[in-house]
């Protein structure tokens, strides 16, 4: 038999369900990755990333050569082949020209993604070859957690529930899909595809990001680096993971997205280290890893959440349109709304690629309850600019933020922007680095410049107007708006 591998959203060597099961079947496995034009098309020309994704690659490709020699293959032998063109001509191609009786791939439940495999799995069965698909990129997928009715569950705590109990009952879902004990099969670089190598950025039509502009651990490597820093700081996770200023989170989120990192094995290191027992700081942390399963089984079931809302009867919701709520929706991008938290997210978000999460509910909320904008703004100025973005679980924050989606926060909820602000960070640790122009503010002062004494804004020389702009609307106002834009729907409350 000889198999190969179609990488995606799972740039690793290792823990991998598709490579795992192409090389108890096959003797001669090859790995490859397309960069898929239609992807690619639409991006900015500098995009973090596809600067992390061919960071990546590059680490891969020395792993499975280690992998190869490990199993006596020479050094340099066994290669990641990497194409650029249309995926689903690029694949079939490939199988057919390295004689390949089988075609493995994990899942990808995003509706393009969908359509994209079908195409290539036509393409493969008229050519008589195989093709087998796993799950790899959650816990749980699709229908393997629904209610006692067998119906999917759109409410997240029942859904954890059930999540947890499957767990428990199931625990080999957690265990690892290894491939070292069967790397044997990895097969030598065939020749007749010229020479190995991964092309550069600048022949995929993309300008080079380096290292220190990234700021990202890229690869495996990466994955474990952050994976090492945070684990002795699961306990704390629960009572720091609000506060952006602090180093509460994990940052894996961009390496869940690419598959550098298998989320079994960040499931057991959660349940190893407390959860299991619910222990508050593992438990917190695995309930967000739960979050991610739970958007990605929304998706499978509810397509139509890519570009509506949720609950249908939000559809009806009348956004702010025309050059005003442009204008509202370019200083939100832009970070130059007035208030201090909103705009330090969103520079954060510009300058690094991460934002983090309070901020996102923050900036999310701010832009739909306060400024009136359409969250499918927001959501698509996101996927541009999150190193992370995942379809699944970007769609289901913003549907959470705006109201109109599943077990989203009430329409007549609506966060303050400044007690927000005064709450998760209160000595303005993180406005002060994302927003230097107050950064000499006094504490009271820096939620809400525009309530400011002269004398302060004066002795922090800060000139509102023109150093930084005065609030672009009023909180309370824009609430009632809301309340009226929502109310008007006689949504029930
Ligand atoms: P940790 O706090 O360390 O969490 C661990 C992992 O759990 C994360 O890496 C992520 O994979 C998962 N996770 C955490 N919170 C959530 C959540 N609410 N929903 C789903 N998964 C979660 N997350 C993305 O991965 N991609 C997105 O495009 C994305 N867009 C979002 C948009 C909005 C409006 C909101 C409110 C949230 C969004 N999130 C998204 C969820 C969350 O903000 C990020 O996953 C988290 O901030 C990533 O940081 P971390 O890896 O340090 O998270």
């Amino acid at each position: 038999q000889r198999a190969l591998v179609w990488l995606r959203r799972d740039l690793r060597a290792d823990d991998h369900a598709a490579l795992a099961a192409a090389c108890t079947q096959a003797d001669q496995v090859w790995c490859a990755f397309v960069f898929d034009t239609p992807l690619l098309d639409p991006l900015p020309r500098r995009d973090r990333r596809v600067a992390f994704i061919h960071h990546s690659l590059t680490q891969l490709d020395a792993e499975l050569d280690a992998l190869g020699q490990r199993h006596g293959h020479a050094p340099g032998a066994v290669r990641l082949i990497v194409q650029h063109g249309v995926a689903t001509e690029v694949i079939p191609a490939l199988a057919r020209q390295l004689r390949a009786d089988l075609v493995c791939l994990n899942h990808d439940d995003e509706p393009d993604a969908l359509r994209r495999d079908a195409q290539v799995r036509e393409h493969l069965h008229a050519a008589g070859i195989v093709c087998q698909s796993f799950k790899d990129h959650v816990l749980f997928e699709r229908s393997e957690v629904l209610t006692g009715a067998n119906r999917p569950y759109s409410v997240f705590t029942p859904y954890k529930n059930a999540w947890l109990k499957r767990l428990r009952a199931h625990p080999e879902a957690m265990a690892p899909h290894a491939v070292a004990p069967h790397a044997l099969a990895l097969a030598p670089w065939p020749e007749d595809l010229g020479t190995p190598g991964i092309p550069p950025l600048a022949a995929l039509g993309f300008e080079p990001i380096d290292d220190t502009l990234l700021r990202l651990p890229c690869g495996s490597a990466g994955a474990r680096t952050l994976l090492a820093d945070f684990l002795p700081r699961i306990d704390g996770y629960a009572d720091k993971r609000d506060f952006p200023a602090c180093k509460g989170p994990s940052y894996l989120s961009v390496h869940l997205r690419f598959g550098t990192v298998s989320i079994r094995e960040l499931v057991r290191e959660a349940w190893g280290r407390g959860a299991a027992d619910n222990a508050p700081g593992p438990a917190t942390w695995l309930s967000e890893l739960i979050w991610r399963d739970f958007y990605h089984q929304i998706l499978h079931h509810n397509p139509h959440v890519v570009g509506q809302a949720f609950k249908l009867e939000f559809d009806s919701v009348c956004w702010e349109e025309g050059p005003e709520a442009d204008a509202l929706f370019d200083a939100w991008c832009h970070g130059r709304t007035g208030y201090p938290l909103v705009d330090a997210g969103m520079r954060q978000l510009w300058q690094t690629g991460y934002m983090h999460n309070r901020l996102r509910m923050v900036v999310a909320s701010f832009l739909t309850k306060d400024l009136g904008v359409d969250w499918r703004r927001g959501e698509a100025w996101f996927a541009l600019h999150l190193n992370d973005f995942d379809l699944a679980a970007n769609n289901g924050g913003w549907q959470w933020a705006a109201s109109t989606g599943c077990d989203a926060q009430p329409w007549f909820r609506i966060f303050n922007p400044v007690t927000q602000s005064e709450k998760f960070d209160p000595q303005g640790r993180f406005i002060r680095r994302y927003v230097p122009e107050l950064a000499k503010l006094d504490d009271r002062s820096l939620h809400a410049p525009w309530l400011a004494p002269a004398l302060s804004l004066a002795a922090a020389g800060v000139r509102l107007g023109t150093d930084y702009p005065h609030p672009v609307v009023d909180h309370d106002a824009a609430r009632q708006r809301t309340l009226a834009r929502f109310g008007s729907l006689k949504p029930g409350r």
